[in-house]
């Protein structure tokens, strides 16, 4: 790990340790593997951190023993790494016996049972606060480096779509298009996809998330593909929809609305309009179509660590503004049942001067026969 992400890592923390302060909290056990991954740079999938509000509460990190070896090399110097003998939480509780507070838990991520047994195991004087969501504040707005890794993973999902469609897409199971993108973002260097691809052609498009099935692409239809890389920790999220030949005139209609839908959205994207505003400036354009019915779902999502977080763009969104290192995307959709389907997304970056696209795929309408 570089030395930028160790800087990037410590200053994670001591926002956190701020927040619990001002939320009157000693300590906070944080047990989501990903938002553990975020503030130590621990990679592995059995960990549990605990951040100490103030500096005479040293962070924590356990692990079990099969992690002894890559905790030493992964985890940030701002944690002491303690390598629990049997079960985790039971550790954890004796690793907190000389102290006493509050202790908040994620209640989003920790069990019921589990709950239960860290209530039974944590010595007397201390006591058990619900505590979710803190580090997934923190983690709505990337720094720098988050940004150029979600870029990359972009430019990386990019290269793989490009290269896949070389080949076409008329003739070819959607499978097998879904399993040569996912492979081309692997020999990129992704880790894998940032979730299962869809490509979903003809009326199966009209399936916001169709599984990709056996049936042959046909000629003249359109088709949806939406996919994402995962690299160094971080997702992207594309949907482009093609056109196999000669498509209908409301398939062309229903593309041009959608198009202008996601256009508009997109050029609102900036810090202050809340995800509710941005919404509406794309739900607005469908709805004066008379297609609103046909827009089911939110306008867009955040995209970071994890492919769906934080800020959500929908009509039940909130009233907070969106904020300057927000990446978030634009995806309005249209969906004919029995029909088509289109849908058309793009990442962006919300920055001080407005936004930055980091998709770079051509959006008007494209024949891929
Ligand atoms: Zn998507
Ligand atoms: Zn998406």
């Amino acid at each position: 790990m570089s030395k930028a992400a160790r800087a990037s890592e410590a200053a994670r923390v001591s926002r956190l340790a701020s927040a619990l302060v001002e939320r009157g909290v000693d300590r906070l056990l944080v047990s989501d593997l990903v938002n553990i991954r975020y503030l130590t740079g621990f990679n592995g999938s059995s960990a549990l951190a605990v951040i100490g509000a103030e500096e005479s509460r040293r962070h924590l990190f356990l692990t079990d023993f099969r992690y002894a070896t890559q905790s030493a090399e992964e985890v940030s110097a701002s944690f002491q790494i303690e390598i629990a003998q049997g079960e985790m939480l039971a550790s954890l509780a004796k690793v907190l016996a000389g102290e006493t507070g509050k202790l908040g838990f994620e209640d989003s991520s920790l069990t019921v049972e589990q709950h239960a047994k860290l209530a039974a195991a944590l010595p007397g004087g201390w006591q058990l606060l619900a505590c979710g969501g803190l580090v997934e504040d923190l983690r709505e707005v990337k720094d720098d480096q988050e940004i150029a890794r979600i870029k990359a993973a972009t430019q990386l999902a990019d290269e793989a779509l490009r290269g896949t469609l070389e080949a076409g897409l008329v003739g070819r199971s959607e499978r097998e298009v879904a399993i040569e993108l996912e492979l081309r973002m692997r020999r990129l260097g992704a880790s894998g996809p940032s979730f299962p691809s869809i490509v979903a052609f003809g009326a199966h498009g009209a399936l916001p998330h169709a599984e990709p099935r056996a049936a042959k692409i046909a000629s003249g239809c359109l088709v949806t593909i939406d996919f994402g890389a995962m690299l160094d920790g971080y997702c992207s999220d594309c949907t482009r929809t093609y056109a196999t030949g000669r498509i209908s005139e409301q398939a062309k209609e229903v593309y041009e609305l959608v198009l202008r839908a996601q256009q508009a959205a997109l050029a609102a994207v900036r810090p202050g309009p809340s995800g509710r505003d941005v919404d509406a400036v794309g739900r607005e354009i469908i709805e004066a179509a008379g297609m609103g019915e046909r827009f089911g779902h939110g306008l867009g999502h955040g995209v970071g660590m994890e492919v769906h977080e934080r800020p959500r763009l929908s009509r039940t969104a909130g009233e907070q503004p969106l904020a300057a290192g927000q990446v978030v995307t634009i995806e309005p959709g249209v969906y004919l049942e029995g029909a088509l389907g289109v849908r058309i997304e793009d990442l962006v970056v919300v920055t001080d001067a407005g936004h930055e696209v980091l998709t770079e795929l051509p959006k008007q309408l494209t024949t891929i026969e």
